[in-house]
């Protein structure tokens, strides 16, 4: 991605402004947004990479290794070249699109974006002077400060950075055992063998898995539109599970997209979309969750809380739920209360398409390694984002253990933080900057409308420009689309300033 791509996706934006009578600044003040900020064109990101470069660079002298390059790895190393006078960085990543944009995937599963939109070559983005190995990790070491990859070469650092990001765990679903697990990029031939052809599985989770997304979704809205009065509804359903993943709106943006293609095929009537998610609410912050029902009310969704999915049945169409509930027992006359119970059972429910969203885990060799925490994450501190344990290890976006959601969004207020940190750290400081849990979550309701969900800690809505944050927007339609990728892939990876 080039600054021609920059100066013609915001041609594209300005093209749409026109339709609505708008020009590019006008826009920016309705977003309250100012300056180069998130609508920059490519002069302002040329002058913004000399501007906003550290008065000082840091004489510290000692090796890095940032193990995974995508965008939270390849972000840091920039980001690291910008404040360490001579930088000795190395990045270990096997796959050779790492650099690709996951949030495209949901633009890709509705047809909005094709999927060369979303590919992106790691060489191209791994930073002037920062040496890549294009291999995987497969042995942590930090007790003796050194990692071991699959071609089994030894590597041995003064400072880690654990940037591996999660690993789709299609496997665990009884039916898809042979899928094994997936990450976003690379050959995911095994996934997609096991979900089939003509089965109505799809999952946008994999940049392949979202172009196929975008097939199956256009052959059961074909369906549904041949669906006379009287005859059963095409059935769509949505499951999110019971762990937490990438972009924890994104099962939710692609039902609002199939929802929007149904209504522009006039198929809408012949369709039924259900949302099962293993969780009792549609969102952690009241406030969207309250936004969120309503949205669903007034699109006609169906949605059936505390549902997690365990089987897909590909031959009968069936997909099995892990359904809780809780049930009042006898009075308890010590605690003065009714006792209660909590039950599940498994419930199998028919689907003609079936879109899954599968459980988020960590990388084996990371989980199993002594880096790795219960859950498997990397537990560090929530705000410094350096290990528990290891005061030389530090890690950032989804493979940390933080409580927050695992967003590009977050990647981008963390990567600062962990460069901060780790220099305060080889320079022998106390680490003072502290990544506040701030995140945001686009939520796609429709083609041409997005809820811009941003929160922190405090599980308040926190909306960085003073618009109701509740409402769904067309502008913020136009940043997703338009705005989003610029700023991830320049700003924050060729820049690591964004
Ligand atoms: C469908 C979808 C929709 C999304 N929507 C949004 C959105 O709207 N907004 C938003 O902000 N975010 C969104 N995200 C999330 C966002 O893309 C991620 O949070 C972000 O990519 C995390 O960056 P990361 O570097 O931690 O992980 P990744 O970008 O996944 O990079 C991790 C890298 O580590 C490598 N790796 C793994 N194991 C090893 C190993 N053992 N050795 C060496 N390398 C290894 C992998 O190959 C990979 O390249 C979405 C993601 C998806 C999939």
């Amino acid at each position: 991605m080039d600054y021609k791509y920059l100066n013609n996706m915001l041609a594209e934006m300005d093209k749409d402004l026109s339709e609505k009578g708008m020009s590019r600044r006008d826009a920016m003040k309705l977003a309250g947004i100012s300056g180069a900020g998130l609508f920059m064109g490519a002069s302002n990101v040329q002058a913004m990479e000399k501007d906003q470069l550290p008065l000082k660079k840091s004489g510290v002298d000692a090796k890095i290794v940032i193990v995974g390059g995508g965008l939270a790895g390849i972000s840091t190393a920039k980001r690291l070249t910008n404040f360490i006078e001579n930088p000795d960085i190395t990045i270990i990543e096997p796959e050779k699109l790492s650099a690709s944009y996951q949030p495209g995937q949901t633009l890709v599963g509705a047809g909005i974006w094709d999927i060369d939109d979303i590919k992106e070559n790691r060489e191209d983005y791994v930073p002037d002077g920062v040496k890549l190995i294009p291999e995987k990790v497969i042995d942590f070491d930090p007790t003796n400060n050194q990692v071991t990859t699959d071609k089994g070469q030894v590597v041995s650092y003064d400072y880690l950075v654990v940037a591996t990001g999660i690993q789709h765990d299609y496997e665990r679903l009884e039916g898809l055992e042979e899928a094994g697990r997936a990450y976003s990029t690379g050959d995911n031939t095994r996934l997609h063998k096991a979900m089939g052809d003509d089965t109505g599985l799809c999952s946008i989770w994999t940049a392949e898995g979202s172009a196929k997304t975008w097939d199956v979704m256009q052959e059961y809205i074909e369906k549904a539109k041949n669906v006379k009065e009287g005859e059963e509804k095409i059935k769509f359903l949505f499951t999110h599970p019971a762990t937490p993943i990438k972009c924890g709106g994104a099962p939710k943006k692609i039902m609002y997209l199939t929802n929007s293609r149904l209504k522009e095929a006039g198929a809408r009537e012949g369709a039924e979309l259900h949302f099962y998610p293993n969780g009792g609410a549609m969102f952690g912050v009241p406030e969207y969750h309250d936004a969120i029902m309503e949205q669903f009310k007034r699109e006609d969704f169906k949605w059936h809380f505390r549902h997690n999915l365990v089987r897909v049945d590909k031959e009968r169409k069936i997909a099995t739920f892990d359904a809780k509930w809780q049930e009042k027992g006898p009075y308890d006359p010590i605690m003065r209360d009714f006792e209660v119970y909590s039950k599940h059972e498994r419930k199998e429910v028919p689907y003609d398409f079936l879109h899954i969203t599968p459980d988020a885990v960590a990388p084996r060799e990371v989980a199993e390694s002594d880096l790795g925490g219960a859950s498997g994450f990397v537990p560090v501190n929530k705000e410094t984002l350096q290990h528990v344990k290891y005061m030389n290890v530090f890690a950032v976006g989804d493979v940390a253990s933080v409580p927050m959601a695992k967003t590009g969004g977050s990647v981008r207020k963390q990567y600062k933080v962990l460069v901060d940190n780790i220099v305060s750290q080889m320079e022998g400081k106390k680490l003072e900057a502290k990544y506040a849990g701030y995140t945001v979550c686009p939520l796609i309701t429709s083609i041409g409308t997005v809820m811009l969900a941003e929160f922190d800690w405090t599980v308040k809505p926190t909306p960085l420009v003073p618009l109701d944050p509740t409402v769904e927007r067309w502008i913020w339609w136009l940043m997703k689309v338009y705005a989003l990728k610029p700023m991830t892939m320049i700003g924050m990876m060729k820049l690591g300033q964004a």
